[in-house]
């Protein structure tokens, strides 16, 4: 089997609830997303979807994205997609670093994989079967009264697990986290999810502020650098997860080494792919590491690609993922939605993700080569 046609677009994803909010001021009003098709020569297929929320998140942003994907598309003509590990070798044999621009590719071959088995991704991945993953919701508002809303509003979404966006004043976030924990009682789970923007002394002083017992949270990555959450493990002995800080394989061993990678958020777009995914997923399963796997952009297409992934890992390491399609206005696949209640879950049974493209929405696309 060789790969023989590799077409891609790209989407701009507008936010339901208008905007999106995190720490620094970092406000985007939707996702951008590429979405690419690679083909074999006997018409089998494979799709995948990455992208970026904004361009002050990760180190990436969609016309790069473009640029790259562009870069490497021909590198896969010829290729056989049933070893995807093979055909990422490929890519980075071609073009150093740019992970970003791998991930839509190197997804597309593994549910191009999958599907030539015939067998359900999870399933290509070595998972015990269509297991479910539970969803949390960010939490979003700059008062505590707001976030007292919002967080009955996304319970009654069905979300039992929330996520409060911090990393700005320190007094004031705390107020808001214990706003929430206040509002949704001692057994829902919250992840206080700084995204980097705090100074130590600033994280520092909103742990202090949430109290003794630091309101039962999961701090998520308080500060920038591995250094600085290090630092903070004189003031903070709770639950600690590495998000942007996970970056690699080795990135993750130096948070474990560091005592600050009680659980890791693993995503697609920053790492490259379900290969380096897998890689860090696998790692982090055999330490004992809470993990999971999602990514910053994307639609029902990006949370059936986290649904498989996650029921791969084994139940007692996996965490929660998002459902990006509640978060946007459309979706550009067919097929079955990977929301089920409170839960992400990988349809049973059809080969690879199960899903196809919506052709009509997607338009003409930005790249269409072949062998
Ligand atoms: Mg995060």
């Amino acid at each position: 089997m060789r790969i023989t046609r590799v077409s891609a677009w790209s989407l701009h994803l507008p936010y339901v609830e208008g905007s999106y909010r995190m720490a620094g001021d970092r406000v985007t009003t939707g996702m951008d997303a590429v979405v690419v098709r690679v083909v074999a020569d006997d018409g089998t297929e494979g799709i995948g979807e990455s992208g970026t929320v904004g361009v002050t998140f990760d180190a990436q942003y969609l016309a790069g994205q473009v640029a790259g994907v562009s870069t490497l598309a021909p590198v896969l003509l010829g290729l056989d997609p049933r070893r995807p590990p093979a055909v990422h070798r490929a890519m980075n044999a071609a073009l150093t670093g740019h992970p970003y621009v791998k991930s839509p590719l190197d997804i597309a071959v593994w549910d191009l994989a999958a599907r030539a088995d015939g067998v359900p991704l999870w399933s290509r991945l070595g998972g015990d079967g269509p297991e479910p993953t539970p969803l949390y919701r960010p939490v979003q508002g700059v008062t505590p009264d707001e976030v007292r809303v919002k967080a009955v509003e996304r319970r009654a979404q069905g979300y039992e697990r929330l996520q409060v966006k911090v990393g700005d004043d320190p007094i004031v976030d705390a107020r808001r986290v214990l706003a929430v924990r206040d509002t949704v009682g001692p057994d829902v789970v919250i992840f206080a999810d700084a995204n980097c923007g705090f100074s130590l002394a600033d994280a520092r002083r909103f742990v202090r502020e949430l109290g003794h017992d630091g309101a039962g949270v999961y701090l998520e990555q308080p500060c920038a650098t591995l250094g600085e959450c290090a630092q903070l493990r004189t003031s903070w002995d709770g639950p600690m997860v590495m998000d942007e800080n996970i970056v690699s394989l080795a990135a993750f061993v130096e948070a474990r080494r560091l005592g600050v990678a009680d659980g890791i958020t693993v995503k697609l777009t920053r790492v490259g792919g379900i290969t380096p995914a897998v890689r860090i997923r696998d790692a982090a399963v055999e330490l004992g590491v809470g993990v999971t796997v999602e990514d910053a952009s994307g639609c029902n297409l990006a949370d059936m690609t986290f649904a498989h992934l996650n029921a791969s890992t084994p139940a007692a390491r996996r965490v929660h993922s998002v459902d990006f399609d509640s978060w946007v206005t459309l979706t550009h696949v067919v097929g079955p939605s990977a929301r089920d209640g409170s839960f992400l879950r990988p349809q049973a049974d059809l080969p690879g993700l199960g899903l196809s493209l919506d052709l009509e929405l997607l338009g003409t696309p930005f790249l269409d080569v072949s062998a």
